[in-house]
């Protein structure tokens, strides 16, 4: 690791884990004075945060998207919109630092 800017961003939660995708939703919070903010919430898709995802589980076995796999790529790719929430990224580090536990990965 050399901290070449020509690698692949490497994820905010485990600072390892390669980003596969990302997903920006509208999203609503109320900021330390208050008063409502909107902006976008980035959902991460972590190739080791997420490693149960069935998307995952594509790019670890074929590296890389393939133009036949277009149907399965987009289904599994709605299956993790639809799962995905931006609300509570603590939560989510939270999960994956659990997960990570029960690998024995710390
Ligand atoms: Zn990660």
């Amino acid at each position: 690791m050399n901290g070449s800017p020509a690698c692949p961003p490497a994820c905010p939660r485990c600072r390892f884990g390669e980003i596969l995708a990302v997903l920006r939703l509208p999203r609503t919070w109320t900021n330390a004075s208050g008063r409502p903010v909107r902006g976008l919430g980035e959902v991460l898709l972590c190739a080791r945060c997420d490693a149960g995802d069935p998307l995952v589980t594509y790019f670890a076995v074929h590296a890389t998207a393939r133009p036949e796999h277009a149907a399965l790529l987009a289904r599994l790719l709605r299956q993790w919109a639809a799962r995905a929430r931006p609300e509570g990224p603590d939560e989510d580090a939270l999960r994956a630092e659990a997960e990570a536990w029960r690998r024995g990965e710390l």
